[in-house]
């Protein structure tokens, strides 16, 4: 099943995507990972999902890679006894620990960290940032605020608050508990929400041990800030701009979109483009002109992989949200424009003799006329080293772990298959040609790149760069042992 495109589509499942035959259907139509939202679902649907997706993993024996998205540090307000109020502006309104249901003058905020954390003209947004209160007077159990855009507001609404970096734990018990029970499931992603500090990350990393990758959500202006710390650490990046643009006026996301891309790409990490990116698709089958540019302009820039959110998941229109994403990267990556961009954006800094073998190959498929560039691994290192590159031939990535295949599916362009562990180059050279030409990327006359790691098994050993004929004859009369 090869896709013909280098970007990855992530799809959120959720009530409108939850049996066999439509996660089977989004697949066909070309998401290469789902994405189950912690913060909606029970521990039983989100275990009935992930058994269908390791099925249809089966059913057409290619891996497909699982994100498990965590709620993370969520602050809510309480309830209202009239179950909404609508604040105007210029108001005062006040926020409180008390577990008394709301009025039109105050309601709970049940998170004393925030009240000890907050300043008098810091401001806070509830529900999406749609109203915004400013903090006049505040204490350790309490904050008297001015309305300074009103609305309504109602039991539970989530409350943003940009400017202060919360003395918040990256993880809450529900979410430690929803990270232990996905990793038992065998997750090959998480995804962390609300990140502000590479510690974080490095947290939930130490809870996973190993099961899964780490992937950081940046959506604080913490996180922006501490960007280049948190990449460091993190195994991949999620560009999540619905809360960047509710804590950050809208029209930095754009910007800051852009910088997160060229970055997280140039650390060979997998970055991936979320949320509103087909949004009216939730009820209608067809884009707008402005959101099919969204989509072209996160594939332009290199991202690895683009997202739906609310579309596949509770949308009316799963199907065809995934069949658009895949008809734009598909035009996008046609464009001669497209190849310009990506290849005046690559980073040229070298540092290691696996930098080197990779650029090698790259410059090789530029040169002549090789049909795809096949390369071991076992960490899922080098095939992320290879992308970085950006080639313009398709990448097959070999590995004897069915852990790393799954993780790659996130990883622009790569497409992995399974290999037993080799010990021979010559016996790693036939193999790859099998591949190539068994999957339908070269005929018998053709040739590829293969890059791998002598001796083999030894994690960050990528040292060959070989042009391989696919004529596996000639392969056994010239290649050395
Ligand atoms: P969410 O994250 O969908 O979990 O809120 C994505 C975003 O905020 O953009
Ligand atoms: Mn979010």
């Amino acid at each position: 099943m090869r896709r013909q495109r280098n970007v990855k589509i992530v799809a959120t499942l959720g009530p409108a995507s939850s049996d066999y035959e439509m996660i089977r259907a989004l697949f066909e139509a070309g998401a290469d990972v789902f994405r189950l939202n912690m913060s909606h679902g029970s521990h039983e649907e989100i275990r009935s999902r992930h058994a269908i997706i390791r099925q249809i993993e089966e059913d057409t024996g290619r891996p497909i890679g699982i994100l498990a998205d965590l709620q993370g540090p969520k602050l809510r307000v309480g309830r209202f006894a009239r179950g909404e109020e609508e604040l105007e502006e210029g108001q005062r309104f006040r926020l409180d620990l008390e577990d008394a249901p709301g009025d039109s003058r105050r309601v709970q905020l049940p998170h004393p960290e925030i009240f000890a954390a907050l300043e008098p003209g810091a401001t806070l947004l509830v529900n999406d940032g749609k109203i915004r209160l400013r903090v006049e007077e505040c204490g350790p159990e309490h904050a008297e605020c001015i309305v300074v855009v009103g609305g309504t507001i109602s039991d539970r609404k989530g409350v943003n608050v940009p400017d202060v970096v919360l003395p918040l734990a990256a993880l809450s018990e529900k979410d430690r508990a929803d990270l232990e029970f996905v990793c038992e499931l065998g997750v090959d992603w998480l995804a962390l929400s609300f990140v502000q500090r590479p510690e974080d990350v490095i947290e939930a990393k130490a809870l996973a041990r190993g099961r899964a990758a780490v992937m950081a959500k940046i959506e604080k202006p913490a996180a922006v800030r501490a960007f280049s710390d948190i990449l460091a650490v993190a195994d991949g990046i999620m560009i999540a701009r619905g809360d960047l643009g509710v804590e950050l006026p809208v029209q930095n996301v754009p910007p800051i979109q852009k910088r997160l891309v060229r970055a997280t790409r140039a650390a060979a990490k997998p970055v991936i483009v979320a949320t509103q990116m087909l949004e009216s698709m939730i009820e209608s089958p067809v884009p707008t002109r402005a959101e099919v540019s969204d989509v072209a302009t996160a594939i332009y820039e290199g991202a690895d992989a683009v997202m739906l959110s609310a579309e596949s998941a509770a949308g009316a229109y799963p199907v065809e949200a995934v069949r658009t994403m895949h008809n734009v990267a598909l035009e996008v990556e046609s464009d001669p424009t497209y190849r310009e961009v990506i290849e005046a954006s690559r980073r040229a800094q070298r540092e290691s003799v696996a930098d080197a073998i990779v650029s090698a190959a790259r410059e090789i498929a530029e040169t002549t006329d090789v049909k795809a560039i096949c390369c071991f691994t076992e960490s899922g290192t080098t095939a992320a080293l290879v992308a970085r590159e950006r080639p313009r031939v398709p990448i097959i990535a070999m590995t004897s772990r069915r852990a790393v295949a799954r993780r790659l599916t996130l990883t622009w362009a790569i497409y992995c298959v399974m290999s037993e562990e080799l010990g021979r180059f010559k016996q790693a050279v036939v193999r790859a040609v099998r591949a190539a030409t068994g999957e339908g990327f070269a005929e018998p006359t053709d040739q590829i790149v293969v890059t791998a790691g002598v001796p083999f098994n030894q994690p960050g050993t990528t040292n060959i760069v070989r042009v391989a004929p696919c004529d596996e004859r000639l392969i056994y009369r010239a290649e050395p042992e």
